[in-house]
């Protein structure tokens, strides 16, 4: 009987399995299939990896990101599995030792892309060996998930060579159907299914209506000051101008977009990920492979295009499972803009404007719905939050930690009731600005030319602020009630159906505005304060040497820093301080193997040597 914690004590270091770990892990060392759906940072790496420590044989993980694969190699070995990848971007001197623990059968965890997998005189060499074929990434498979990939197709092929070999599809996120279709493709034979409930508790979600785009994402970064972030805008343009903006105040950021020469995106990539830079302000063109764990939050400075990719990117912040922040900035003009490009190209098939229209909407509807955002989010995936059924506040989203408030339910209907019937008399003629000019009683050259200052709703909501009327005509959009329409590159705000039975027959709407913030806790304890919970405050000055420590050896052994230790692990030892290697091998994260290799560095830091000192430790342990 292998005891399965031990294992995941030595090699990882960690007390206990997380939600699922130990079923997908169990269910593959009795050789049976499994499907493994955990979110972003749920640890699907070690439901294959651990298997791969027992000794019972080879594990093969097929996946797609090439780019990934010799981090999670490293990841592995610094676990003390013999670990390798086969890809085509190897280097001829690595994939000729890779050949050869492989052929002398010492490899216990492989990795090889779809590509290489496929090409046959490798599946040869494994057959007899493969305990585990585990497939990462497995909606790829599917043409109803998001990503799919043609070669993924072939892989039941080559899976029925290795009939002993158990079957593991894993991915972060899927819905039934998708599910379905990756069981149905890659022949999975009764699948054990193992899935995830989809919230990311540590995860603290804000969603804004965007008044000043650059100040609003200064504010964030200034209060998550020398900490990893992405700010992700809409286009090249968005992003150079908000990236000019950060350096110009002195933050270390780079933009990254698809327009940048290679080079120059890979450098910046590489800084963000040795964690040589703090901020990268980008397009959506990145972000797959990274998998630095320690980003501290992500911004949108404008809406994505559906709640799938804001899951996908905002998922990118907090891996290490420490609090981290993502903050939505909101304009209903980007969902035109969204609109605009995907029929850039001529009109859509109806069922794909359709589906296109339902995933505009229901990303507006989570920006300004003044609900809780880890409901949505989770309702949206198909699951229940909370768990438990209860109604109590998350805690972690501008809506129930009370940042954003709604008017009272007629004060609502009363006050939408005025502004849909601005945008009536103004019949679908102007834009937004001009709306909420006439409700707050502006009588500008136009207005009057008009004769907009004599309708009995000029003025009718003066003592509101521009910036409140916006975000609620925002607001109206996304319910439906209001539409914009775009008229040689005008954005028109117009009243639909909807709207005008509203104004005839009376009902509800919702409108919410966020609390000033001066109203607001002012000081945001940061991750560091909150990550040591109810123990000892950890040493902040100690945790920055550390940090320094880490990112010494990781640039020696030419690893990312977060694979040498986790955050929490040096969060935990900035507030311990163990001064013996006994006492060490106690925090979460240090298994033995990083012990043997970086233990002595870390005590003799925590009992106060400087980390530059100590830069060649590693050097005669490895
Ligand atoms: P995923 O691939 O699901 O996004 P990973 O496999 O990268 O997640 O794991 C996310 C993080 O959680 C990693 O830093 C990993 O070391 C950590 N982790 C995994 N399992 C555990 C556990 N049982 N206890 C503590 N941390 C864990
Ligand atoms: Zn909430």
């Amino acid at each position: 009987m292998i005891r399965l914690e031990e294992i995941l004590k030595q090699r990882w270091g960690y007390d206990s399995f997380r939600a699922l770990q130990r079923e997908a892990v169990e269910t593959a060392l009795s050789g049976r299939d499994s499907l493994v759906v955990l979110p972003t940072g749920g640890g699907k790496s070690l439901c294959y990896q651990l298997p791969a420590a027992t000794g019972q044989g080879l594990v093969l993980v097929v996946s797609p990101l090439i780019a990934l694969m010799d981090d999670q190699v490293a990841a592995a070995r610094e676990a003390g599995l013999v670990a390798d990848a086969l890809h085509s971007n190897l280097e001829a001197n690595h994939r000729n030792e890779s050949y050869r623990r492989l052929l002398k059968g010492e490899t216990e965890l492989l990795y090889v892309s779809p590509e290489r997998l496929l090409v046959g005189d490798l599946v040869e060499t494994l057959a007899s060996r493969v305990v585990l074929a585990a497939v990462d990434e497995a909606h790829c498979v599917s043409h109803w998930g998001h990503e799919f990939r043609p070669e993924y197709r072939q892989l039941a092929k080559v899976l029925e060579r290795f009939p002993g070999a158990a079957r593991m599809a894993l991915t972060a996120t899927a819905t039934p159907a998708v599910q379905d279709d990756i069981s149905a493709q890659l022949l999975l034979r009764d699948p054990a299914r193992f899935i995830g409930h989809p919230d990311r508790p540590n995860l603290v979600y804000r969603a804004f209506g965007r008044r000043d785009q650059s100040a609003q994402v200064l504010d964030v970064v200034r209060r998550h000051g020398g900490e990893g972030g992405i700010v992700y805008a809409q286009t090249r343009s968005d992003v150079e101008r908000l990236a000019a903006g950060l350096k110009k105040e002195g933050i270390s950021s780079a933009p990254y977009h698809a327009g940048l020469p290679a080079d120059q995106r890979r450098r910046a990539q590489d800084d963000f990920v040795n964690e040589r830079l703090d901020v990268i302000v980008a397009t959506i063109a990145f972000g797959m492979g990274i998998d630095r764990s320690n980003v501290r939050y992500v911004v949108h400075a404008n809406a994505p295009r559906s709640v799938e990719h804001y899951q996908q990117e905002s998922g990118r912040a907090g891996r290490d499972g420490l609090k981290a922040e993502c903050v939505l900035l909101f304009a209903a003009s980007d969902l035109v803009r969204h609109r605009g490009l995907a029929l850039m190209n001529g009109p859509l098939a109806p069922e794909r404007e359709r589906a296109m229209e339902r995933q505009l909407r229901e990303i507006g509807r989570f920006a300004v719905a003044p609900l809780c955002r880890h409901r949505i989010l989770a309702e949206h995936f198909g699951a229940n939050y909370p768990l438990d059924g209860t109604q109590t506040a998350c805690g972690a989203c501008d809506v129930c930690l009370g940042e954003t408030q709604c008017l009272p339910d007629d004060e609502a209907a009363l006050t939408a009731k005025k502004i849909l019937m601005a945008a009536d008399r103004a019949s679908g003629r102007f834009g937004t600005g001009y709306v909420a000019g006439l409700l707050l009683g502006i009588a500008d050259e136009r207005v009057k030319r008009n004769g907009h200052d004599k309708l009995d709703i000029f003025g009718a909501l003066k003592e509101k602020s521009q910036m409140t009327l916006r975000s609620w005509i925002d607001q109206l959009i996304v319910q439906g009630f209001l539409k914009v329409v775009e008229e040689r590159e005008y954005p028109l705000l117009s009243i639909t159906q909807e709207g005008k039975v509203f104004c005839r027959d009376g009902g509800a709407a919702r409108l919410s505005v966020p609390v000033s913030p001066p109203a607001r806790a002012k000081k945001k304890p940061s991750a560091l304060a909150q990550a040591a919970g109810a123990g000892l405050p950890p040493d902040q000055e100690l945790f920055e040497r550390l940090r320094r420590l880490r990112r010494l050896i990781a640039e020696k052994s030419g690893v990312p820093p977060y694979l040498v230790f986790h955050d929490a692990a040096l969060v935990e030892m900035a507030a311990l301080k163990p001064q013996t290697i006994e006492a060490l091998r106690r925090v979460k994260g240090v298994g033995d193997h990083k012990l043997r290799r970086y233990g002595a560095a870390f005590v003799s830091v925590i009992g106060g040597a400087a980390p530059e000192a100590l830069a060649g430790v590693k050097n005669g342990h490895a």
